[in-house]
Parts: C-alpha cells; structure tokens; sequence
C-alpha cells in the first residue's frame, strides 16, 4: 500500500524531496532562538517569542478544555478561581501575560497550564484541596511553569517534531482510529496530547515560584506543605484518576521535603492566612455532588479497562445524583457507544447538548453515534454545530465529508475530503478520503 500523503502530493506536482524541503522550512519559522529567561535572568534556548506562546495558547488551550468537558457553569466558582490566581499572577514575574484560571469540567484529578496564561483545574482536583492556600499553591505552582518559560519551551520542542513530520494537525488530531473504531476519537482528543511534560528540574523550579508567590499574595506557606502532602498521598494510591498529573508533574518525596524545608527556614516569618472557611463556601456546589464526580472517576477506570458494562452502572450512579451534569451525560454517551448501543448513545449526547449547549464536544459525540445510525444529515448538522463552538479541528473537514458520502451527496463529499488532504496526510481517515477522490475521478492515481 502506498503512503497517501506523497501520492497526494504527487497529484499536486510535488515529489518527497519537496515535501520534506517544504517541513523543514515551515520548522525553521520557529527557529527565534535564544531569548532571556524571566525568572533567572539568563539566556535560555526558546524557539517561541511571547506573542508565539500567546498564539500557541489561543490555538490549543481551547481542545483540551473542551477535552475536558468545558468551563464550569458554576460562574460563581469559576470567578473565584480566577481571582485567586490574578492575585498570584500581580506579585510574579511576568505580570502583564493574559492570564486566564478556569475550572473545567473533567473529574480526573489534574491542573495545567498553556504558554500565554491559560491555567486550569478539574473539579476532581479541587475537591482534594482543604483551603485557600492550597488552591493558591496549586496556581503558583502552574504559575511557576508559565513565567519560567517551561510550557513554552517543551511546546517549542513538540511543535517542531510535529512540523518536521509535517503533520501540524496531528496536534488537534487523533491517531490510530479507523472509520469502523470511532471509539477512541470519543475518548478525549488528546487526553494530555496537548500538555507539556515537564522534568523534575521543572518541577523543582515551579515549586520554588509557587512558594514565593502564594506567600507573596498573603497566603500562609503551610498551605503549600499541605498541597504537597495531599500529592505526595495520592503518588502512593496511585489512583488512576492521577495518571496524567503524575505523567506530566513528576512527583517525589524530595519535593515534598524541599517544601518543608523552606517553610520552616526562609519563609518561617510569613504569616499569611489558609482561609479555609472561604474555600469551603466557593466549593460547596462541588461537594455537593461530590458522590456524582466520585462515581463518574470510577467509571472513567472501567472505561480504560474496557469494562464498559461496569462503567455504566458508575454513570447511572453519577446521573442519579447529578442528572443535568454535562459530563456525567456525556460520558454515558461514549460509554453506551463504546458497547454498540448508538440510539443510546445518542440519547444521552443530546442530553448532554441540553445541558451546556455551548460546548462542542456533545456534538461530535451525537455526529458520530448517528453516523452509526446512518442518519447521515443529522449527522452532518452536528459536525457543523461542533465546529461553530471548537473551528479549525481538521478532523471535522473528514467527518463531514463522510456524512456527505453516506447521504449520496458526491460532490459535497469530495470537497471535504480535498479540504482535509489539504491539512492531514496521514492515517486511515486521509486513506479514506484520498481512494474516493481518485474512485470518482477527481484525482488521478
Ligand atoms: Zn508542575
């Protein structure tokens, strides 16, 4: 079988030669090179300026969110949040970024950041922290990685992978699916394919910054030896909700004993507030559904174990405490679709749409259980509603195509399907697209 990317290609003219040519030129824009490090004053190999990672952020900050089941509709909360961290991004190092804290949706415990000060925590991280303090270390720390310029340094990295193979829409992307497995698109795209996986000296670096600013802003330090107790707990659980932390924050009991360390020396004079009593009121929505979020950690587990009947009874469980939560919806939905049961499946999507109209995700979900369904122009209806809340993912250019084909719609089907050769090259969805096009006489092989 042959490549289709350079059969592609060919069509246009274009040899392998060119192509790589083309790849390497594109990384090259890149190649800024060396810039100052914020924190340290030194120079330090970056291959992104400021207004790059702002631009890097506002491209991929918005799929993982949107991975992540969308911005919190508890506005109360979200406003909390990102309060806090505004006064811990005021006393850092680079105060003028557009820094942005959010709470999003997803269950699995987890915070990250994107280069230009896009920085988010999950419901399920927030439910472990005790108090203010803690919710302060866990921003600085994420805080610390954006003004030590670690985000954009790993992006800088991965992008340049990503240009070199020449495959940039493999960053909102998904690989190794097939058309009759569409079940690991559901998954999450990218379920942390688009977050920087920092080393320990990033780490270490981050902590330092977190400390100093969370005590900076008035907190009392103890709070971060707390943070780093509760993380040093779940490293030994190992639960599986805090697999993607863990892979992309490395844990250890030296992080832990560094912290103690400091507070009990440089920082023993600062004595801030924990404002537990505060977190408690701005958090109670969240425990109060707290059995709901529990369930659906279990249920995600079962997911990755492919006990998909097991997940179910986790979601039922979690629906029954929170039926009009968008992801405990949602994730019924892939769970009944992972088991084959597509009006099932797209019941639920539609639930969830209800739910949070605004997020996009529900729709790719409901598109593609109805793709199933071979209803295909419902289908097509949601890849477009999709796209209106989450635009330029390639991927939908092959879906929508795909529902034209299975709506007898042929020259529709073929202008999706040129538009996505155009961005993706590669894997059975441009296969796909690539033998239509050459079957109904619009490219020559
Ligand atoms: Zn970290």
């Amino acid at each position: 079988m042959h490549p289709p990317a350079y059969e592609w290609l060919r069509a246009y003219g274009m040899n392998r030669r060119d192509f790589i040519r083309l790849s390497t030129l594109a990384a090259a824009g890149f190649l800024s090179g060396c810039a100052t490090n914020p924190v340290t004053g030194r120079s330090q190999l970056m291959l992104m300026s400021e207004q790059e990672e702002i631009q890097i952020d506002r491209q991929n900050s918005p799929y993982q969110i949107s991975s992540d089941y969308g911005i919190t509709q508890d506005r109360g909360l979200e406003a909390y949040v990102d309060r806090v961290g505004q006064q811990l991004a005021a006393v850092s190092h680079r105060p003028r970024m557009p820094y942005r804290f959010n709470v999003v949706n997803a269950t699995y415990i987890n915070a990250y950041a994107f280069p230009g000060g896009t920085i988010s925590a999950t419901r399920g991280i927030l439910l472990k922290l005790n108090d203010e303090a803690e919710l302060a270390s866990l921003l600085g720390h994420e805080l610390g990685h954006v003004n030590a310029r670690h985000t954009a340094h790993q992006m800088s990295q991965a992008m340049l992978t990503q240009a070199l193979v020449g495959g940039a829409a493999a960053i909102v992307g998904t690989q190794g699916s097939t058309l009759g497995d569409l079940t690991a698109q559901l998954g999450s795209i990218g379920a942390g394919a688009l977050l920087a996986s920092y080393s320990r000296d990033n780490e270490r670096e981050a902590d330092d910054l977190g400390l100093r600013y969370m005590t900076a802003a008035g907190y009392d330090p103890q709070g971060f030896v707390e943070l780093m107790e509760m993380l040093r707990s779940l490293n030994k659980q190992k639960p599986n909700a805090v697999q993607t932390l863990f892979s992309t924050h490395p844990m250890s009991d030296e992080r832990y004993q560094t912290a103690v360390e400091a507070v009990r020396t440089r920082y023993s004079q600062d004595k801030g507030a924990l404002y537990r009593e505060r977190y408690m009121d701005q958090t109670a929505g969240l425990r109060r559904i707290q059995g709901a979020i529990e369930a659906m950690q279990n249920g995600e587990k079962e997911m990755g174990r492919e006990n998909y009947d097991g997940a179910a009874v986790q979601f039922q469980q979690a629906l029954r405490i929170a039926s009009q939560d968008y992801t405990a919806n949602l994730m019924m939905a892939k769970c009944r679709y992972a088991q084959k049961r597509f009006e099932e499946a797209e019941r639920y999507a539609v639930s969830a749409q209800q739910a949070y109209p605004g997020e996009a995700q529900s729709y790719l979900v409901a598109g593609f259980a109805r793709l199933q369904t071979r209803r295909f122009n419902a289908a097509f209806r949601d890849f477009e509603a999709y796209d209106v809340r989450l635009p330029n993912n390639p991927e939908i250019l092959f879906f929508k195509g795909y529902a034209q084909e299975g709506a007898q719609r042929q020259q529709e089907a073929a202008r999706y399907y040129a538009d996505y050769l155009k961005v993706v090259q590669q894997g059975p969805q441009a296969q796909h697209a690539y033998q239509r096009l050459v079957q109904w006489g619009y490219l020559r092989q």
